[in-house]
């Protein structure tokens, strides 16, 4: 397939590079400099305007910081300039209502879309062992499967436009509830004299376990190897974190859902971040327990 590929960062740059390793013409395009010659590195072939990137292609992927730039991209140069047929998957975490407008738009326009957010980070990108959470129809899905396939672990329909972005927000606004938790049981573990590494081996096997206790214990040097043990470098950054919180937020108000723990996570990581911790890892709210 021919596929246009826009927005090559931290996530894209990799995601980009497995579709050419899987065999097909990606066409990238970014409004780095930097980012076009890694693309180019790793084989795409590299445009310098979004309507030429997307003339001739089957597909076309964004993976991009935010709504606006989301609604910007495709409204100005994708919808009308890309080939009717074309399949248009965005793969960017970003607001349920924006996600809805611009699959309406290009709908209304005669094309099929996706949303398709990711987990993972910038090594599950890379190695494509990425989970996408996929919303949309039947049809858009069964199409987007053969894109996403190459970059994933697991593809998984999570129902109509927008389910996708509803999945990320809803699994994010959780696991940011279990890593706070997960940093206070530590924490009052070792305060309350008990050794974290017992505290550890008991919960993970108790009723406490969960993931970021299990598989990513944000306390150095105990339990499961996570970036705690590296300073809280890399990993998955409490500004990001942050971004995911706030579209969840905002998730419940249109919704309507009452989200007490998340507001709360929500109000602890902006604290976190303001402080000037946005680029540590998000188990780093154990430092300030
Ligand atoms: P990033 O900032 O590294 O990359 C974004 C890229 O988009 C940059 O290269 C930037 O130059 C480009 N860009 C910005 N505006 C553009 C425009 N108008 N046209 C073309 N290119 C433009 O961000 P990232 O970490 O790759 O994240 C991308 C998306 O993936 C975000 O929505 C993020 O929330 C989501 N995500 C990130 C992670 C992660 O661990 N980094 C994990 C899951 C999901």
């Amino acid at each position: 397939m021919k596929i246009a590929f826009i927005g090559l960062g931290n996530m894209g740059g990799g995601m980009a590079a497995n579709l050419v390793k899987a065999g097909h013409e990606v066409h990238a395009f970014d409004l780095s400099g930097e980012a076009l010659a890694k693309a180019k590195e790793h084989g795409c072939a590299t445009f310098t305007a979004v309507p030429d990137a997307v003339a001739d292609v089957d597909a076309v992927v964004t993976m991009l910081p935010n709504g606006a730039i989301v609604k910007s991209v495709y409204t100005a140069d994708v919808i009308g300039k890309a080939p009717q047929g074309a399949l248009f998957l965005d793969c960017s975490t970003i607001d349920l209502a924006t996600a809805r407008e611009v699959a309406a738009l290009a709908e209304a326009a005669g094309y099929q879309m996706v949303d398709a957010p990711v987990s993972g980070g910038i090594a599950a990108a890379n190695g494509g062992t990425l989970t996408f959470m996929v919303g949309g129809t039947e049809q858009a899905f069964e199409k987007a499967r053969a894109v996403l396939d190459p970059m994933a672990k697991a593809v998984i329909h999570a129902g109509a436009i927008g389910s996708g972005q509803v999945a990320k927000m809803c699994n994010n606004m959780l696991l940011a509830i279990h890593m706070i938790g997960t940093c206070e049981a530590l924490a009052l573990a070792e305060k309350a004299g008990l050794d974290p590494q017992k505290f550890y081996e008991i919960s993970s096997k108790s009723t406490g376990y969960c993931w970021s206790l299990n598989d990513y214990t944000p306390a150095p040097g105990v339990g499961a190897a996570s970036p705690a043990d590296n300073g809280y470098a890399g990993g998955f950054a409490s500004a990001l974190m942050l971004k995911d919180l706030r579209l969840a937020m905002e998730g419940a108000s249109t919704a309507g859902a009452s989200v007490p723990m998340g507001e709360h996570a929500k109000a602890i990581y902006e604290a976190f971040v303001e402080a000037g911790n946005g680029g540590k890892d998000f188990g780093a709210i154990f430092t300030t327990l």
